[in-house]
């Protein structure tokens, strides 16, 4: 276990970058899963500002995406970015990240264990990044972090403000963009939905729970081996340095 004492607001973004890089690593030895530890080409772990406002969350990466390492760089990514571009943002100023951090082999839905293996990576990049905004794409990661099972088709469109860990974020569940890649009246919706991040970031950071001064979180599992060395700037690449 770790005692974590010092709010993470208090740290720095280049502290809170750092501590997000060690996660990484802690992610990158992950063998909770034995058959996605097994048969994965990388640990998709996010990319983006670590330091971004707005945080997208999807399912787990595809085949491109393991190819990669880096998430949403398939058709559903390409996506994303246009949507983005839309509304007047790209890739390198927000975070990208999955629920699952390894790629499901033949893109099966990841399986509950598998989520409840690898929900602390995700806490830890919430907490670490502090966004204001986390748009949910999809099931999976809009009933993981409202912890119910109410679907997207029920709650697209429809901000709310939820605490996770410590502190309070808006959050904004959408449809997945592979969902609108083949139905022309889901990608209608999801666009119209895209339409109203801007004026939902510009509200800012909700009201923020009071302080909980020392709280202790479950540590990441250990490396089952030293993780492998790093190609001169993967991790600027994987985590972006914008
Ligand atoms: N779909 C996802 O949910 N995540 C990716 O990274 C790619 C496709």
């Amino acid at each position: 276990m770790q005692v974590v004492s010092a709010q993470e607001s208090e740290r720095s973004p280049a502290e809170r970058r750092e501590a997000l890089k060690e996660v990484l690593t802690q992610a990158r030895g992950c063998v909770r899963c034995t058959e996605l530890a097994t048969k994965r080409k990388t640990v998709v772990f996010g990319s983006g500002n670590a330091d971004a406002d707005l945080m997208f969350v999807g399912e787990a990466p595809g085949a491109t995406e393991d190819e990669q390492g880096v998430p949403f760089v398939g058709r559903a990514g390409k996506l994303l970015d246009k949507l983005l571009e839309e509304i007047g943002l790209s890739r390198p100023e927000v975070f990208v990240a999955n629920v699952l951090k390894c790629h499901p082999p033949n893109n099966r839905d990841p399986l509950p264990v598998e989520i409840d293996n690898c929900k602390e990576y995700l806490h830890r990049q919430v907490e670490l990044i502090q966004p204001t905004v986390i748009c949910t794409l999809g099931n999976f990661s809009t009933k993981l972090l409202r912890r119910d099972t109410t679907g997207i088709t029920r709650l697209h469109g429809q901000p709310e403000v939820l605490t996770l860990g410590r502190r309070a974020v808006r959050l904004y569940p959408i449809f997945h963009p592979a969902a609108a890649l083949y139905t022309p009246r889901t990608l209608e919706t999801l666009r119209e939905d895209f339409l109203r991040l801007p004026d939902l970031l510009a509200l800012g950071a909700p009201e923020q729970p009071p302080d909980v001064e020392e709280e202790i979180v479950p540590e990441p599992a250990e490396p089952a081996s030293a993780p492998s060395a790093l190609e001169p700037g993967s991790e600027v690449d994987q985590l972006g340095l914008f």
